[in-house]
């Protein structure tokens, strides 16, 4: 053997104990790999698309990106806790994580609305924006921190529309007296309007309305609410959804157990919690204008838009109930002046971006 084959065969079997030592390792360190097995709640009924078929879809993308080293079994509200159950569940550790809304938890943490979304707050795009690239999320975990929750935004609905009416609504004197459902900030705000704001589980507001119990609901957008069948017993579907212009829905996960994974399962949880994030808005847009399209050709629905001088009176309603609502505590003072301060430096980038080019586009 001369001196060339000799380090060539030197070079092999040195590769070769190399590789050997490296699938040894390997093998070794996969061996002794802990596998999780967590569950997650979340507060949609079975089966409801887009959010609960979401979050389904957020597990089974952590098997897959994890190899199942982390599984997550998903359960829809009440199959394990009731809807409004998921944020003291995970709270508590007694599951590892959920999917809900942050603005659901408005008696226990003030502060938690904001990151849902606030009447003429921001919409989708500029949500994300102030989440990864502002101080969005940071402040989230630290309002959630007290309550030993790690969130991540997962899912928006994008604009939700202003709801079904059976009252004309021309100006701001026609909510003097309307009996509406339309939870949280929006409520607060119509209700200083003087309309009457009742809360009804969703099982009841159909009846509701065609019982005259109630002249108006807000639900979701043409995808969810076609499917409600509200346009049988409303006349009109206003829009825009001032109320709700970029509902961010949320992943929470208890912190003992967030902490306790190794980086990559973290990663995985992440990347699969910006995945749905990103997917489920996607599918939102999609699914929302087919219905749409449904509901004004097959059920010629009257679909009305609410006048400026209400959305200007709205506005201002807002305005002050947002004041009122985060002067209650240092913490939801510090998400509200930082939210704001986000929105006024996007509203001036908006304003010659994408708020002029819709108007020719469309
Ligand atoms: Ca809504």
């Amino acid at each position: 053997m001369n001196r060339r084959d000799l380090l060539k065969k030197g070079a092999v079997i040195g590769g070769a104990v190399v590789a050997a030592k490296v699938a040894g390792a390997g093998s070794k360190a996969f061996a002794t790999q802990k596998k999780y097995r967590w569950r997650m709640v979340t507060s949609w009924p079975p089966g409801f698309p887009i959010l609960q078929t979401g979050a389904e879809r957020f597990a089974k993308r952590v098997g897959e990106l994890t190899q199942g080293r982390l599984t997550i079994q998903v359960y829809a509200g009440g199959e394990l806790v009731p809807p409004l159950g998921v944020f003291d569940a995970v709270s508590s550790g007694s599951v590892q994580c959920g999917h809900s809304a942050s603005y659901y938890w408005a008696g226990k943490c003030n502060a938690a609305q904001w990151f849902t979304s606030i009447p003429f707050g921001m919409d989708a795009q500029g949500m994300n924006a102030w989440f990864y690239y502002g101080n969005g999320l940071k402040l989230w975990e630290e309002v959630y921190k007290q309550f030993n929750l790690v969130p991540r935004p997962a899912g928006n609905t994008s604009i939700q529309m202003g709801g079904w009416f059976n009252k004309k609504i021309n100006s701001m004197a026609d909510f003097k007296g309307l009996k509406m459902r339309i939870p949280g900030l929006g409520g607060k705000v119509l209700g200083k309007a003087g309309a009457a704001i009742t809360l009804l589980p969703a099982g009841e507001i159909y009846t509701s309305l065609e019982r005259g119990v109630i002249d108006a609901t807000e639900w979701v957008g043409p995808c969810h609410d076609i499917r409600m069948g509200f346009y049988k017993v409303a006349k009109y579907y206003y829009y825009p959804g001032w109320h709700e212009p970029g509902s961010t829905l949320e992943l929470i996960i208890n912190k003992k157990a967030y902490e306790s994974l190794p980086s990559d399962l973290k990663a995985a949880i992440d990347t699969a919690a910006a995945e749905l994030n990103s997917k489920m808005l996607s599918e939102f847009e999609k699914e929302n204008a087919k219905a749409l399209t449904g509901l004004l050709k097959d059920k010629k629905i009257k679909l009305l838009r609410f006048p400026d001088e209400v959305l200007k009176g709205l506005k201002k309603l807002s305005y002050e109930t947002i004041q009122d609502v985060a002067s209650k505590d240092k913490l939801s003072r510090k998400v509200n002046d930082d939210f704001q301060a986000f929105k006024k430096k996007l509203s001036d980038w908006n304003k010659i971006s994408e708020k002029v080019y819709y108007d020719f586009m469309i």
